[in-house]
């Protein structure tokens, strides 16, 4: 595994980039950039954009409390430690996954049980 520093660098830049993004988002959403639109077609368009951005905001929110954690986790000496069951993460889910905090097992079991 990488050393410590690196890993940290690594989660905490990801979670700027993710961070950013939430927010871009938020400020779509809640149109800070400008007035909304007056003409009927741009405002049927904005009205798609914001289901768009509806579905994204939660997704890339939980994304940010995931890296948080994980960044926690790292702070902690505990990175690469499932925190479900305690198991050793596999190295190869945290190469694609840097931030995740469940081995894959107990990963996928979450995934079934999470209420549709
Ligand atoms: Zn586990």
């Amino acid at each position: 595994m990488s050393n410590q520093k690196e890993l940290l660098t690594l989660l905490r830049a990801r979670r700027e980039e993710l961070a950013e993004r939430v927010s871009r988002i938020h400020r779509d959403r809640t149109r800070e950039d400008g007035p909304v639109q007056q003409d009927f077609a741009e405002q049927a368009q904005e009205r798609e954009n914001d289901e768009v951005l509806d579905r994204l905001e939660p997704v890339a929110e939980a994304e940010l409390a995931q890296f948080d954690r994980a960044i926690a986790r790292a702070e902690a000496g505990e990175y690469g430690v499932c925190e479900i069951c305690g198991e050793g993460i596999d190295a190869r889910r945290l190469a694609l996954l840097p931030q995740a905090t469940t081995c894959a097992s107990c990963a996928s079991r979450a995934e079934q049980s999470r209420p549709a």
